[in-house]
């Protein structure tokens, strides 16, 4: 977001930002005009994922030219937008086969594609037209890259005179997606118009933890912000319907839950109870108390419900995963069991792509095999990743996959996480 000669220049960045959180957007525009508040600065994994996106772009772009393609590169760096935008409309006319960092503009909208793409559909540039396809790292298209290519496809659509049919995605998996534009384009220019709108009206906002928190460059500013009124975004656990109705009752700060007695009209007792009893151990803990735990009522089949009796085949197991490796990596799977009574570590270690398929078929033949031995025995895990993971590692190696269902079918698997919250208050 900038204002250059007193107009508003809008990004698809911003567009995603607006997506994932409003108050992110007034933050933005108080950063514009006012300027009294410093967004976060770039970490050290913000850096590193931007480095390998960088050459994830650049091997795409290496892969094109090596394909004998003719690849047309519009500078910039260093270069006002509207001169990259003349060079790419230049380039256009031309119809070279790939037009790399092509700038488009129109009205607040502008910004850089990764590639545009030619295809032979006529337009009014010729015989042939563009679409669009971004570089990304992950593995998967999210809605907010959509978003991204329609807006890049919409100000196309005005340069060549005909709508792309498609847009593209090419994935850190090296994968490509692509998406028919028809299908998707009326909800992205919706998006784009209530941002449009919400910044024309300009609405109060405050923060709520949304999902955008974990890689927001406002969310210092924001935790701040709850810390000192020791807003009830605080209380661990808490749903934003939850908040809404505590804030109806005219409780708004996470003190005042903490004492709170009297119900809370449309939150179910139970709810209430968790929620005050957590508010009031974190209150104790900001006030300098040590950690401590309170265990919440026994019901059946919760907490310590379903944990199983214990066995002497019992297995602790973990994995771990390197995000950062292309594509990502399951490179570790440890476990902690009894053998001949005493206890024993074993890792499944994998280093390579290829590793990782085996490991997880050698980890899979070993539980098979042990539970054979041990049939009442269990594998413990915590949180639900090892099993998520488990099932994506079996179904992209084509391994295992019918090992995983029988062990899921004879409920081998036991989630320690679900034991420990439906268990205590901490
Ligand atoms: S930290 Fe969260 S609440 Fe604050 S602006 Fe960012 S996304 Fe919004």
């Amino acid at each position: 977001m900038r204002m250059i000669d007193d107009v508003l220049r809008l990004s698809a960045s911003d567009l995603m930002r607006f997506k994932g959180c409003r108050h992110a957007t007034t933050l933005d525009l108080r950063l514009m005009e006012i300027g009294d508040l410093r967004p976060r600065r770039d970490g050290a994994e913000a850096e590193l994922l931007q480095r390998q996106g960088d050459e994830h772009e650049l091997a795409f772009l290496a892969r094109l030219k090596a394909e004998g393609r003719i690849v047309v590169e519009i500078p910039k760096d260093g270069i006002p937008l509207e001169e990259s935008v003349r060079l790419t409309h230049a380039a256009m006319a031309e119809g070279p086969d790939v037009i790399f960092q092509g700038a488009l503009l129109e009205g607040a909208w502008g910004g850089y594609t990764d590639f545009l793409e030619r295809v032979e559909r006529p337009s009014a540039l010729g015989a042939w037209s563009y679409e669009v396809a971004d570089t990304k790292l992950k593995r998967k298209p999210d809605p907010k890259h959509v978003l991204q290519l329609c807006l890049y496809s919409d100000l196309l659509a005005t340069v060549q005179g005909v709508a792309p049919e498609a847009a593209h995605l090419e994935l850190g998996s090296g994968e490509r997606f692509t998406v028919r534009l028809a299908e998707v384009s009326a909800y992205a220019r919706y998006a784009r118009r209530m941002m449009q709108e919400f910044l024309a009206a300009r609405p109060e906002t405050r923060p709520e933890p949304v999902s955008a928190c974990t890689l927001c460059r406002w969310s210092e500013a924001c935790a701040e912000r709850w810390d000192r009124e020791n807003s009830l975004s605080l209380v661990a656990g808490i749903s934003r319907s939850q908040r809404q109705k505590l804030e109806a009752a005219g409780v708004v700060t996470m003190g005042a839950l903490a004492v709170r007695e009297q119900r809370v009209p449309k939150m179910a007792v139970e709810t209430q109870r968790r929620l005050v009893t957590q508010a009031r151990l974190q209150t104790a803990r900001r006030a300098g108390s040590p950690p401590s735990f309170e265990l919440r009522d026994a019901e059946p089949g919760k907490g310590f419900g379903i944990l199983p009796a214990p066995d002497d085949g019992d297995i602790f197991y973990d994995i771990e995963g390197d995000p950062y490796y292309p594509g990502g990596l399951g490179y570790l799977h440890g476990l902690w069991y009894r053998e001949a009574g005493e206890w024993v570590f074993r890792a499944f270690w994998a280093h390579t792509r290829e590793e990782e398929g085996r490991a997880v078929a050698d980890l899979l033949a070993f539980f098979v095999e042990h539970m054979s031995r041990h049939p009442s025995a269990r594998i413990y895990h915590y949180a639900n990743y090892e099993i998520a993971a488990l099932r994506r590692l079996t179904a992209e190696h084509r391994t295992g996959e019918a090992a995983m269902d029988q062990l899921q079918r004879e409920r081998r698997f036991v989630d320690l996480f679900k034991v420990v919250a439906g268990a205590m208050i901490a």
